[in-house]
Parts: C-alpha cells; sequence; structure tokens
C-alpha cells in the first residue's frame, strides 16, 4: 500500500494521519480539507475562543510545520467533488488523485433555517467553523440583543459566552425543555436554573415562526404569536453528517456514512470515521457527535489501514463549559427509565441514568470524581446499587472495587 488519502483536514483526519505516522507507515500520505485553516479543535469555537480567551495558534491541533516534517501532504481551502471507487480517484476540480486506500473524515454541517423564514438574512450565523466565529465575534459587544433559536450543547454555551460579554440574551427553545433530546430533565433544570440566575430569558415551548429584517435581521416572531427585536442570531439546532460525497459515490449510508466495526464501508478500499460515520454499537447502530469519538475511531481505522483487524469498541463520553460549570458525561443514556441523583452542593452535584438495574450513563456537573467513577463502572459494565450512590457517605471509589 502507498498512498492513503484522507477528505477532511478535521479532529478525525488529522487524529488519522498521526496514528499512521507514529504507527511506522511510511507511504504517501494526503489529508485534504475544505476549510483554509491547518485541522483545529471545534469546542473552544463556542466557548474560549468565542469568549476572546484563546488565541487562534491554540486552536491548531499541531503547528502549521508538523505536517511538512511528518511528510505529510496537507491541501487546505481544497474541497473534494467527487470520488470514483473504481478508479481509485477523487477529483479536485480539474485535478484528479489516485489512492491506494481512502478515508472519508468530511464531519457534519449544522442544519440552517430556510430562507424562506429569514435564515439568509446577514446577522443570522451558526457555530461550526472558524470562519463562523470569525464573522460573529465583532457583534459580541455589551448591550446587543442575541437571539439564540434551539436550546442544545452549543446554542447554550453561545448564551454563556454572549451573557459573560454583557449581551442581552434570549433563547427559544421549541421542544417542553431545553437539553430534552440528549438530557433528563434534571440536566435541563440545572442549566435553566443556571442561564436565568445569569440573565438569559430562556423560553421554552417557544419556536421560531420566522425572522424578520430587509437584507439585516432586525426581529423574530414566535410561535407563541409573540415578536422581539434582536442585533444578530444564532442558530444551534443541530448537525447532520457530511455524507454528500459518499453518497455520489455509492457508498452505503445509515444515519451518516455506514461501516462496519472496523471502519470499512461497503466499497473496497473506502473507509470513514468521525462525526460522519454510523457504526455498530452493543447491537445497535449509532453515530456519535464528539472529540472522543472522532480521535478513538480515526485512530482505531489507522490501525486497520495497516492491518490490525481491530474492531472500534467506543467509551462515549462528552463534556460542556458553561461559566463556572463543567458537565462531564459519561456512556449514552438511550432508553433509561430511573435518575438516581448523587446531591453533593447545588452547584456540585450528579445524575445517574439506569434501565432497570443498569447504569447506562452519568451528567456530572463540577463532580469529576463523580464523572470518572461513572465512567469507569460503566465501561466496566458495572452498576451500583442506586441507594448507595444517593448516600453521601458512600466512597465512590469503593463502588469500583465491589
Ligand atoms: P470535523 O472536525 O468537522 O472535520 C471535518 C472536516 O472535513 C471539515 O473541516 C470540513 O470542511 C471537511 N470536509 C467536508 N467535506 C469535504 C470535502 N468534500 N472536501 C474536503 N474537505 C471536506 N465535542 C466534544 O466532545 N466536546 C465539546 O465540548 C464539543 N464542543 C463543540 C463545539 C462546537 C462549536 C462544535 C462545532 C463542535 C463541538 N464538538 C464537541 C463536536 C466536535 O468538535 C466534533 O465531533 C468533531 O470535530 C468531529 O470531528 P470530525 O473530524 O469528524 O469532523
Amino acid at each position: 500500500m502507498s498512498h492513503i488519502l484522507v477528505i477532511g483536514a478535521g479532529q478525525a483526519g488529522s487524529s488519522l494521519v498521526v496514528k499512521l505516522r507514529n504507527s511506522g507507515f511510511d507511504g504517501d500520505i494526503t489529508l485534504i480539507g475544505a476549510e483554509t485553516a491547518p485541522p483545529y479543535q471545534r469546542p473552544p469555537l463556542s466557548k474560549k475562543y468565542l469568549l476572546g480567551e484563546m488565541d487562534l495558534e491554540r486552536l491548531y491541533l499541531r503547528p502549521e510545520n508538523f505536517y511538512a516534517e511528518q511528510n505529510i501532504t496537507l491541501r487546505l481551502g481544497t474541497a473534494v467533488s467527487a470520488i470514483d471507487p473504481d478508479a481509485q480517484t477523487v477529483a479536485l476540480g480539474q485535478e484528479t488523485l489516485s489512492y491506494d486506500e481512502l478515508v472519508l473524515t468530511t464531519g457534519s454541517a449544522p442544519r440552517r433555517l430556510p430562507a424562506s423564514i429569514g435564515g439568509a438574512l446577514n446577522g443570522v450565523f451558526t457555530v461550526r467553523d472558524l470562519a463562523d466565529v470569525d464573522a460573529m465575534s465583532p457583534y459580541f459587544q455589551p448591550g446587543k440583543r442575541l437571539l439564540i433559536v434551539g436550546g442544545g450543547y452549543i446554542g447554550l454555551e453561545a448564551a454563556a459566552v454572549a451573557t459573560k460579554k454583557g449581551l442581552d440574551v434570549t433563547l427559544v427553545e421549541m421542544s417542553e425543555r431545553i437539553l430534552q433530546r440528549v438530557a433528563a430533565p434534571e440536566t435541563s433544570d440545572y442549566f435553566r436554573a443556571l442561564h436565568s440566575a445569569q440573565g438569559v430569558t430562556i423560553r421554552e415551548g417557544t419556536g421560531l415562526s420566522r425572522l424578520t429584517g430587509d437584507t439585516h435581521v432586525t426581529g423574530a416572531e414566535l410561535s407563541d404569536g409573540s415578536a422581539l427585536e434582536t442585533d444578530f442570531v444564532i442558530v444551534g439546532v443541530g448537525i447532520t453528517p457530511e455524507t454528500k460525497l459518499a453518497e455520489k459515490a455509492g457508498v452505503v449510508l445509515d444515519n451518516g456514512i455506514k461501516t462496519d466495526a472496523q471502519g470499512r464501508t461497503n466499497k473496497p478500499h473506502i473507509w470513514a470515521a468521525g462525526d460522519c460515520a454510523s457504526f455498530p454499537y452493543r447491537g445497535k447502530r449509532i453515530r456519535l457527535e464528539s472529540v472522543p469519538n472522532a480521535i478513538d475511531q480515526a485512530e482505531v481505522v489507522a490501525e486497520n489501514l495497516l492491518g490490525a483487524a481491530k474492531d472500534y469498541v467506543a467509551k462515549p463520553w462528552f463534556w460542556s463549559d458553561q461559566y463556572d460549570v463543567k458537565l462531564q458525561i459519561a456512556g449514552l443514556n438511550t432508553g433509561y427509565d430511573q435518575v438516581v441523583i448523587r446531591a453533593g452542593t447545588a452547584a456540585s452535584t450528579s445524575f445517574w441514568y439506569y434501565k432497570g438495574t443498569n447504569l447506562l450513563a452519568v451528567d456530572a456537573m463540577n463532580a469529576p470524581r463523580d464523572y470518572m467513577v461513572g465512567k469507569r463502572l460503566i465501561e466496566a459494565g458495572k452498576s451500583p446499587d442506586p441507594e448507595a450512590l444517593t448516600n453521601p457517605e458512600t466512597d465512590m471509589k469503593a463502588l469500583l472495587k465491589a
């Protein structure tokens, strides 16, 4: 095998090429990215970078000259327009490159509001890449009015940054409660209280009907018939896996690019990893949108490209920073029927998701020990008695030995 080509120079793509070199692969590696910046971490885009507390260089996953030093050809500002799986080539506009093995790490794209309801007005932003954040930064001035559409993690993190910077923030969420798709009512309650105390107006069960304005957004009409004025809007209503290239090439999709446990698609010599890929997990098929998944899955695919034949066993975890609260999540709560509360203080607490007697996941707010113990229990398939968890006297570490 002489040439491994990777499409998508984000978290998964860069982790994969680094792992290839660290594993001793000395063939050709090409990493192609549509964005102009070298591979960077996205989480600070809605946290410290947006706040202005982190420099651009610190966002980069590796120093700019790293790739050349590792003899990795990095082609930035270049979108792959097509894949020919039979010829084993990709098209970059007029140019064609051939590959021996191809990996798709194309990530995901934010859902946007349709133009028919004002989604294309100036001053309406999503938070996915550096260009988005650089475009919205000038609006982050004290006293500006910000409307956030969507009460998921991205919307809430943007609300925290904007509030810290003295903006007047309203967040609308069409579901009954913020974080409804991803967390228990207890977690929603915690974050609603946190944001409300900081002055964010949270309107749940309230959808956006349309944004108003001539060329620039100036207001919004909401599903309850009310209207509000705004200076700009951030839309955080989820993402969709970036699968267009794969689909055109005849790669099978299933909630993202469908891979086997080792990262192979249905097409020979084409693999996928990161946000764009769905894979088998405990008898189901899942797709994860997180940095740990992008890194771990990409590294397993790199090993498999070199013949390891290793299954990817996901260990889901995630975090979010809002004000001075660090939320850490371990496991996946899908299908839970009970939430057990381990109360610490009002600010430091954890919520444990059970299905029957099985521990599925934990949300830990400023409770790193609970998170760490929960993660290890879940990975080991251990489920402590809920009563032991609720007892403040319980030594968390002892639960690991039980
Ligand atoms: P990406 O990092 O998105 O990289 C994909 C790259 O592929 C992009 O640069 C794209 O331009 C490129 N590409 C797509 N198509 C083509 C093409 N045809 N040709 C060339 N290039 C192409 N995760 C956490 O775990 N914790 C967090 O706190 C957290 N916060 C986040 C905050 C924000 C604002 C965002 C946007 C994401 C956050 N995430 C967080 C999610 C995390 O960043 C993603 O899960 C991770 O970046 C996925 O990595 P990836 O390589 O699959 O995709």
